[in-house]
């Protein structure tokens, strides 16, 4: 917050302000012919499994390099709170600071999800958003951010010294001890900042600050990806229901999510493979 300023403005204030913002990721050199493949894909989706996430919990699933997997809003409108992992090495993970730089604050169709360093490469890109409807909002808001966090015990404590256990960051730790037997301690290390599934957000015109508004997820509504490695997913249903009030409490009405995996017949992938680790060498300039 550049709220409090105590230096004086320089006599050449004018010849260091004004410059012409520069896009940092130029995004084009980024594989996205699959895009229309993956739509005519999707055209012939055969449903395998589905797993309902309970209100305030958290549950993992399993995809593998190929299926699709949506998150659907069901019952009423719920903020989702999104993990990915490479489903055989838990250290490689998705990299939502990263994933920003290159899209935005908020995904919808085509973005890829990067996983963490050394690794970064696209676990998925997201097919279909039934949200995209929605742009960006007159305080520049929109959904499905790659702004916030994930709610957390240790903020809430810090802020309301609070102790409350059903955070996301609790709920998805949770979620990979119970059913992934991944010890405590190491489960809420691997646990990241999320994609924050239908939630709505931004940043305030005056401080910049973070802000949530209510939803616009209906039941029915759905954010859908494609698989480029088989992932290990796991999902929140955020203890801030819509998000139009407050999280990180029993007071917001919640609603579960569902997690639904499709698979496809092979031929209709037009032969598109796993993606690709980065090839850099890792030598960082020591020889
Ligand atoms: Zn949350």
């Amino acid at each position: 917050m550049k709220i409090k300023k105590f230096s004086e403005k320089p006599l050449d204030i004018h010849s260091r302000i004004g410059a012409k913002p520069i896009v940092c990721y130029p995004n084009n050199t980024i594989e996205d012919k699959n895009l229309s493949i993956l739509h005519s894909a999707r055209e012939h989706l055969v449903k395998k499994k589905e797993v309902i996430i309970p209100p305030r919990d958290a549950k993992t699933f399993e995809v593998k390099f190929g299926e699709f997997f949506r998150i659907e809003s069901v019952d009423g409108p719920q903020v989702g709170d999104l993990n990915l992992f490479n489903l055989n090495n838990l250290e490689e993970k998705f990299y939502s600071g990263k994933t920003r730089a290159l899209y935005g604050t908020h995904l919808s169709v085509g973005d890829k999800m990067f996983s963490s360093f050394p690794y970064l490469r696209s676990l998925a890109t997201i097919t279909w958003d039934t949200l995209d409807w929605y742009d960006y909002d007159k305080d520049g808001g929109s959904v499905h951010d790659v702004i916030g966090t994930r709610c957390d015990p240790y903020t809430s404590k810090l802020l309301s010294d609070n102790d409350y256990h059903y955070c996301c960051h609790s709920n998805l730790t949770r979620a990979l001890v119970k059913e992934k037997n991944v010890q405590l301690d190491h489960a809420e290390k691997i646990v990241h900042d999320v994609l924050n599934v239908f939630m709505l957000t931004g940043f305030t015109n005056d401080t910049k600050q973070y802000f949530m508004k209510a939803s616009p997820v209906r039941p029915g509504d759905y954010l859908e990806f494609f698989a480029e490695t088989d992932l290990l997913g796991a999902l929140s249903a955020c203890p801030g229901g819509d998000c139009g009030s407050e999280h990180s409490s029993d007071v917001a009405k919640c609603y579960p999510l569902k997690v639904s995996i499709w698979s496809v017949d092979p031929k209709y992938l037009n032969d598109i493979k796993p993606s690709l680790i980065s090839n850099y060498d890792r030598n960082h300039g020591i020889d």
